[in-house]
């Protein structure tokens, strides 16, 4: 069904569910502008072609705003200093909760989102909205999910991490701004470097903002591998705006498609070198 539609099918060992257009989710209203041009200030090119290095130079320094040093925090250290985080306004500005992220510690499959809108905030777990059915419902496709399935054991494989750039609620669900992309970006690049996943996938025009250092459109990233910090990245449209433009559900299919070939990918490059 998904060849007819024209969209690419993965085959996987673990039998992958289909997905695609018209998974029955109502779209929702409009938030935070997702589309897919945005300029971020002072942002540097730091993408490439497939299999080539391109670390963003020049990442800033981040201030978390306490004496913590949180690029050698463990989880438990870590997950605590978000919590403390008073770091920049949108800890008074009427967050519930820190959101942290959710998943298997070392899970292959990283997916880096934007921020809590109010149902994280309220459920401390991102993407637990429509966004998240949406995410989840991708995820399954491939056989991929943030819970190991009942009963089975929890398998770095299967399950993924879930991570967003800003840990806290902007009010009104309005976009992240510079200041507090870059006061909470440690605690993702610490995410990032505990995890070690294989594959990143960055959704939405923040996440690449934050991992790539772009201002190109997602529409003109995605379709190759990137690299940040020597992990293979995928650029993928949020699912907040796959929900309001059902047309680019098929490009999101492929984007999935090629990340699961790089996870592969680097997962034998793993291997081969594994003695
Ligand atoms: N959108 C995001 O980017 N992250 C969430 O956690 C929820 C919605």
């Amino acid at each position: 069904m998904l060849e007819e539609m024209g969209i690419r099918v993965w085959e996987d060992r673990a039998r992958a569910v289909p997905f695609g257009p018209g998974d029955g989710t109502p779209p929702p209203p409009a938030r935070r502008g997702e589309g897919e041009a945005f300029a971020s200030p002072g942002s540097a090119p730091g993408v490439d072609g497939p299999g080539v290095e391109a670390t963003p130079p020049g990442r800033p320094e981040v201030s978390t705003g306490d004496a913590h040093d949180v690029a050698s925090l463990g989880w438990d250290e870590l997950r605590a200093a978000v919590a403390a985080c008073t770091a920049c306004k949108l800890a008074t500005s009427g967050r519930r909760q820190t959101v942290f992220g959710v998943g298997h510690p070392n899970a292959h499959w990283m997916i880096v989102g934007e921020a809590p809108g109010e149902q994280e905030d309220i459920r401390g777990e991102p993407f637990v909205g429509k966004s998240g059915q949406l995410l989840d419902n991708m995820l399954k496709a491939l056989g991929l999910g943030r819970r190991a399935a009942d009963g089975a054991p929890a398998d770095p494989a299967r399950q993924v991490y879930i991570a967003n750039t800003l840990k806290c609620r902007p009010p009104g669900n309005r976009n992240p701004q510079p200041d507090e992309l870059a006061r909470c970006e440690a605690f993702l690049v610490r995410q990032i470097a505990l995890v070690r996943p294989r594959i990143i996938l960055a959704m939405g025009r923040f996440a690449v903002q934050s991992l790539l250092r772009s201002d190109e459109p997602i529409g003109r990233l995605r379709g190759r591998v990137h690299r940040y910090a020597g992990v293979p990245l995928v650029v993928t449209y949020h699912p907040a705006y796959l929900l309001r433009n059902l047309e680019d559900k098929a490009r999101a299919w492929e984007d999935l498609c090629l990340a699961a070939e790089a996870a592969e990918a680097a997962g034998a490059a793993l291997a081969a070198r594994t003695p």
